[in-house]
Parts: structure tokens; sequence; C-alpha cells
């Protein structure tokens, strides 16, 4: 596996792959990687394309007062899994090489950009949407890999990729979870143990609406209630939202009549986990 933190290096490397005819495949990460990372990692290489992996712990998606500092960071971990996974390079830049200078140009993905997380986390999905562009620039993938753990974050460069004609086909990748339900994530080693046990009620509470879903129940209201009241009752979260949205939209939804989704996200402490499902309905039920 070839590695370098320079831009210009992997321009190079990807310019003579793509001379030799092969397609390019992106995975944006941020490191510190678990199993979901590896999934995006199958699912790329699943194309035979040359799989490029980045990681980047993005300073313009974070907000003042989050958790860039105490995000969990080990590249040379990160580097093993990867080579192992079957990567062909691995981009790792320092701030410095994606910032150079401050920035004055943003990519703003209207809309999509405010709901959701977006509502919490005013500015995140510009940090995203732009970091996301500059790798798409620099790499020039065929194609891209996200997870469906951040659903919002994979509609918005759906529609990124869309508005701007980018030739890039964006690939979804199904959550991949823990044992017990929990939603992988490189924010999961900042829980206490104590925490760790009560997350578990995110994914629990999702399945539990799907089954009233499948049972019948066609209120969006009530299936937030639900989904409210099994967190709060059954865990010391504290929630930030619970919503149902329509799943190519992402528009909210008061009958349940067409595929949705479920979103949630809910504090624990400091740390702030999301998780979703989709939920497909017969129309006729
Ligand atoms: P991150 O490093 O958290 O920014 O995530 C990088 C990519 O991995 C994003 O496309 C995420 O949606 C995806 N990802 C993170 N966790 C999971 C998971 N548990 N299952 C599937 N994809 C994931």
């Amino acid at each position: 596996m070839k590695r370098t933190s320079h831009i210009p290096e992997l321009r190079e490397i990807i310019a003579l792959e793509k001379e030799k005819g092969r397609k390019i495949a992106l995975v944006p990460t941020m490191g510190f990687l678990h199993k979901g990372h590896l999934s995006l990692i199958e699912h790329a290489k699943q194309t035979d394309a040359f799989v490029v992996l980045s990681i980047f712990v993005n300073p313009l998606q974070f907000g003042p007062k989050e958790d860039l500092s105490r995000y969990p960071r080990d590249l040379e971990r990160d580097a093993r899994m990867v080579e192992e996974a079957g990567v062909d390079v691995l981009f790792h830049p320092m701030v410095e090489e994606m910032y150079p200078r401050p920035m004055v140009t943003f990519v703003e993905v209207s809309e999509l950009d405010t709901m959701l997380c977006g509502a919490t986390r005013p500015g995140h999905f510009r940090g995203v949407a732009t970091v996301v562009s500059k790798l798409f620039h620099i790499a020039q993938p065929d194609m891209a890999f996200f997870g469906q753990k951040d659903y919002q974050q994979y509609k918005l460069i759906e529609r990124m990729v869309i508005d701007l004609n980018l030739p890039i086909k964006i690939y979804p990748v199904p959550i991949v979870r823990e044992e017990d339900g929990l939603a992988m994530s490189s924010r999961n080693v900042l829980l206490t143990s104590e925490q760790r046990q009560q997350a578990v009620i995110l994914s629990k509470s999702l399945k539990a609406a799907e089954v009233s879903i499948r049972a019948g129940q066609r209120s969006a209201q009530e299936i937030e209630r639900q989904l409210r009241e099994r967190i709060t009752l059954e865990s010391d979260g504290v929630i930030d939202y619970v919503e149902i949205r329509d799943t190519d939209d992402l528009s909210k939804v008061t009958d349940i009549k067409r595929p949705i989704l479920l979103a949630l996200a809910v504090f624990f402490g400091k740390t702030r986990l999301i998780d979703n499902k989709v939920v497909e309905v017969d129309q006729d039920v």
C-alpha cells in the first residue's frame, strides 16, 4: 500500500492509475477506523477500482464547542488496518496541506444542511460539503462510498454531486453494528462503560419503532413519542432530536405511507451519538 500526506504526490499516483485505465474509488474518513469503515473499503474493492482512503479530521466541520480536540486518533493503527483491508493508497494530509490559508470559498447544500444534525451543528455540513468537494477535486474519483450511519451526510453529498454535475457515483453502505446493536462509531470509545451500556437503547428503540410501524402504526408523531419515551425512561441520554423523515428528500413525514427514515441524535454526557433506520412500508397496510 502506498501512503502520502501530500496532495501533489496523491495526484501523481492517481494519474498513473487512470492512465492504465483504472477506475478510482474514494473512501473519505476521519480515521480511528472500525468495522464500519472496513465495510466501505470492502464495497469499494468489489468494484475492482483503485481504492483511495483518506483520513482527515476536518476542523471545518467541527463547531467551536465541539469535540475536535477530543476526537480519537491513531494513524499507525489505521494504516495497518487499511493495508490489511487492501486499500491501494492511504491519503492522510495535515490541516496545513488541506487548508494552507484561511478558507473563503465554501460549498453549501442549502436546506439539507440546516435540518436534523444541521440544526444543532450550524456550519457542520458546510464543512463536510467543502472538504468532500476538495477531496473529489484532489482524487478525481469515479465513485465514492459513504455510510448510511450518517444518512443525512450521504444524501447531502448525493445532492451536491447532482447539483454540481460531478461525474462521481455515490454508493451508500449499510450501517455496521456492534453485537448488541450499537452502531459502530469512532466516538464510542469516548463513552464511559455505563454510557456504553445505556447507548444500546438507540438501536433497541429504533427496532421497537419498526415493529410498531409493521404492526400498522402510521402516525409519525406517535412513533416519535414512543422513541422519545423509551430513550428517556431507559437511559440518561439527553435527546437532541428524534425525527421521521422521507428517505429521499428528508422532508418531514406525518403519515407513514412510503419508505421512511427514523433518525435520532442523543447525548450521553458530552458525547453525541447518532443512529437511524430505514423502514419500508407496504402502501396498503
Ligand atoms: P467518519 O470517519 O466517522 O467520518 O466516517 C467515515 C465514513 O464511514 C462515513 O461515510 C460514515 O458514514 C462511515 N461510517 C461510520 N460508521 C459507520 C458504520 N457503523 N457503518 C457504516 N458506515 C459507517
